[in-house]
């Protein structure tokens, strides 16, 4: 069964565009439940259960683009 993703509205105050958890592409989907984004290839051939939680998918988008630590989270990770 594919991921439940949801599309952030358009409207959404600060609206960015997050790291997809699985592929690491710019997406404004969002599996809720977890409040990590992914994107809508990736949601096709995932799982919810394969969707890590929002800490783990934070740390790997840091690890991946170590200038979002200061740039995005002040250094505080
Ligand atoms: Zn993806």
């Amino acid at each position: 069964m594919p991921v439940t993703i949801e599309k952030e509205p358009d409207t959404a105050p600060f609206r960015t565009r997050e790291h997809c958890c699985f592929c690491f592409k710019a997406t404004s989907y969002w599996h809720t439940p977890k409040d990590v984004a992914v994107c809508v290839d990736c949601a096709e051939i995932h799982e919810d259960d394969e969707v890590p939680t929002k800490s783990a998918w934070c740390g790997s988008v840091v690890e991946r683009y170590p200038h979002l630590k200061t740039d995005r989270y002040g250094g505080h990770l």
